[in-house]
């Protein structure tokens, strides 16, 4: 089964192929970050007329990489949300489209369930159950793999997601967007016991996370030291808020593997690039005899080979769009 997979629910343009689910014959992505970051974040118009422009280039270039054409395609997967509705539309109307004019089945695919998916590629032995830390700009959601397509929500944010609050604060503290990336450089070169930033716990669930809190305590500091004339080290600032953030990613998640039992637990989305986390999740597993799983940076930011993953599993699964599959920017996670 060969899956040609379009993803275009924010600022990447992307496409890949993917033969039965897990072997990437290739992996085009053409991001517009550059074309964002005069604006400190992502421009929906700006996006949506990028994607419309890179589209049928990226498709293209992805067939070609894989050395295949249209011809050898089975399914055309495609993200219909959640994202951007404009953004999500072009790829949707593109891959409706293709499966019109070639008479291919179409398969959407949920964002999220994509980011999950990127595990399969490279961890060619990882089957659900497992639980899964979705860490990413627009999501922060702690989910039991329960089988392919099937997911169960565990905790989930309350208010902000990790990667927005890592985009938040490093603007607050000038290093501009993306975010993660530049904290995790900074914090580097920082001390995370310099300042104590609040872990937010949230009274009725034990899953559950609150990113807002800590943000504001980030503000709230630079504040404090601009009043007081007290110099702002960057690299203080982001180490410490790293920390913050990824001691309750940890606990949280180490709670879901005690009350659940699951010995597999993976990591997915832009955040989990995240090198601190990765090495903080890794000792929590092993210490538990969890077996630990994580994409490779490009698998964990926005990508279209995940989506071929995802729609590979759904299209053994049965599940079949039609032409009137329309982009869904809140679609719920486990929806068909
Ligand atoms: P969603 O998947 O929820 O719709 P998205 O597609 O915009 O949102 P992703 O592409 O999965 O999000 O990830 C982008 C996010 O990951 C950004 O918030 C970015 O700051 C964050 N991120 C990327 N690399 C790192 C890193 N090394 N450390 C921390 N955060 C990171
Ligand atoms: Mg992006
Ligand atoms: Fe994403």
């Amino acid at each position: 089964v060969l899956i040609l997979a379009i993803e275009s629910s924010c600022d990447e343009t992307a496409a890949a192929v993917v033969k039965n689910g897990r072997e990437v014959l290739s992996n085009i992505i053409s991001s517009q970050i550059a074309l964002h970051t005069l604006y400190g974040g992502v421009v929906p118009e700006i996006a949506s007329r990028k994607h419309i422009e890179k589209i049928n280039q990226v498709i293209q270039e992805a067939l070609d990489t894989a050395k295949v054409t249209l011809d050898d395609i089975t399914a055309v997967g495609v993200t219909y949300g959640p994202g951007l509705v404009g953004a999500l539309l072009v790829g949707v109307a593109e891959a409706k489209a293709i499966s019109y004019a070639r008479k291919l089945p179409l398969v959407g695919v949920h964002h999220i369930e994509g980011h999950i998916s990127a595990n399969y590629i490279e961890n060619k032995d990882l089957e659900p159950p497992f639980l899964c830390l979705v860490v990413s700009g627009g999501h922060t959601h702690l989910v039991k793999a329960a089988d392919y397509g099937v997911y169960e929500i565990l905790g989930r944010t309350r208010d902000d997601a990790a990667g927005e609050a890592f985009d938040k604060v490093a603007r607050a503290i000038g290093l501009g967007y993306p975010g993660g990336p530049k904290i995790e450089k900074a914090a580097r070169e920082g001390n995370a016991e310099a300042i104590s930033f609040p872990k937010a716990k949230i009274s009725d669930s034990i899953y559950d996370f609150s990113f807002s809190g800590v943000k504001s305590s980030v503000l709230n500091y630079i504040n404090n030291c601009k009043m007081k004339e007290i110099p702002i080290v960057q690299a203080d600032i982001a180490a410490s808020f790293q920390k913050a953030v990824i001691d309750v990613l940890i606990e949280h998640a180490m709670k879901a593997v005690e009350e659940t039992g699951i010995k597999k637990f993976a990591i997915a989305g832009g955040v989990a690039s995240n090198g601190t986390l990765r090495e903080g999740m890794r000792a929590a597993c092993e210490k538990r005899g969890v077996a630990f799983y994580h994409p490779s940076p490009v698998l964990c930011t926005d990508n279209a080979a995940m989506i071929g993953t995802a729609a590979y599993y759904e299209y053994l699964a049965g599940t079949r769009h039609g032409l009137d599959l329309n982009a869904v920017p809140n679609l719920k996670l486990g929806q068909r």
